[in-house]
């Protein structure tokens, strides 16, 4: 075993499609060829959103898939107390503050500036004017975040100008993704992120938080979305097609040439996990990103 801790950490918001099987599987394989290892968490923060039973059949899918969590699954549900301790400490820090705004004024306020749609405009930086704070927000600055991806290459956002400061705790008492994903990943050790493309934009977000909790962020890879005929991105929430229960070996096959490899033609599950964690290594050895 190396010191490498990657993860697959699914919202049960709908079943597993093909988008994240090939998260789960590119985690996974990144974890074996590193002879890591790998952890299922199940960020089951947003109630109103949440499917009842999806994360059941989300974990029962994967071991069907041969995918399973080298420790116990870890429930977002259950950490709000330590999502609370780390607002606390930032709050210490002064990295946060609280906001009255209500969406509207916000989008209001940012549409008469010019900002971006989604940019918090910053009106409770210095105090809510006595108006009681609904949410709870962090603190940018302008200073340009740059990391590296390990497919994507170099990658830089300006967090305060395009994302502006964002939501940790939300007007309804949620606790918001980035948070949470930041204190679970920190939490459990995750030295390396393997996930969709479309969540490259929360990674320098990520990063800040990293940064004023005074931890070294991990390494990411943002993997190629898996498209609708449409051309959009597959998402539980909006109803994407859920693997074929009785087809998980072509399932897996069609993520695995997703991920732009030729088919392996093993003969068991096992074998074919092996294999593919070879390949992989391969890969991005020879891509020098391994
Ligand atoms: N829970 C997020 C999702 O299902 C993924 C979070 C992450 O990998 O950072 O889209």
């Amino acid at each position: 075993m190396t010191s490498y801790r990657g993860r697959f950490a699914p919202s049960p918001t709908g079943l597993l499609h093909a988008g994240s099987l090939v998260a789960a599987m590119a985690s996974y394989l990144d974890a074996r060829a590193h002879d890591g290892v790998w952890l299922v968490r199940i960020e089951d923060i947003d109630p109103p959103r949440d499917v009842p039973g999806a994360d059941k059949a989300i974990i029962d899918t994967l071991r069907r898939l041969g995918l399973n969590s080298d420790e116990p699954v870890l429930w977002q549900h259950d950490r709000y107390d330590a999502y609370a301790e780390t607002l606390k400490r930032l709050r210490r820090d002064g990295r946060v503050y609280g906001c009255a705004c209500s969406r509207r004024e916000a989008a209001e306020r940012a549409l008469a500036l010019g900002l971006p749609a989604g940019v918090y405009p910053g009106t409770c930086r210095s105090g809510t004017g006595g108006r009681p704070v609904r949410a709870w927000r962090f603190l940018t600055n302008g200073v340009p975040v740059t990391f590296d991806d390990r497919l994507a290459g170099s990658f830089t956002q300006n967090v305060e100008k395009e994302a502006g400061d964002f939501v940790l705790k939300r007007a309804d008492g949620l606790w918001a993704y980035q948070l949470a994903v930041v204190a679970d990943d920190l939490y459990q050790g995750v030295t390396d992120i393997v996930r969709g493309a479309d969540l490259i934009d929360n990674t320098p977000r990520q990063i800040m938080l990293y940064e004023a909790l005074g931890a070294r962020p991990p390494r990411y890879m943002h993997l190629p979305l898996v498209l609708n005929s449409d051309g959009q991105k597959l998402s539980k929430q909006q109803g994407a097609v859920p693997l074929n229960p009785d087809d998980l070996r072509g399932e897996t096959e069609r993520a695995w040439r997703h991920l732009g490899f030729e088919p392996i033609g093993a003969d068991s599950q096992a074998a074919f996990w092996k294999t593919a964690a070879r390949c992989w290594k391969e890969r991005l050895e020879a891509r020098g990103v391994f």
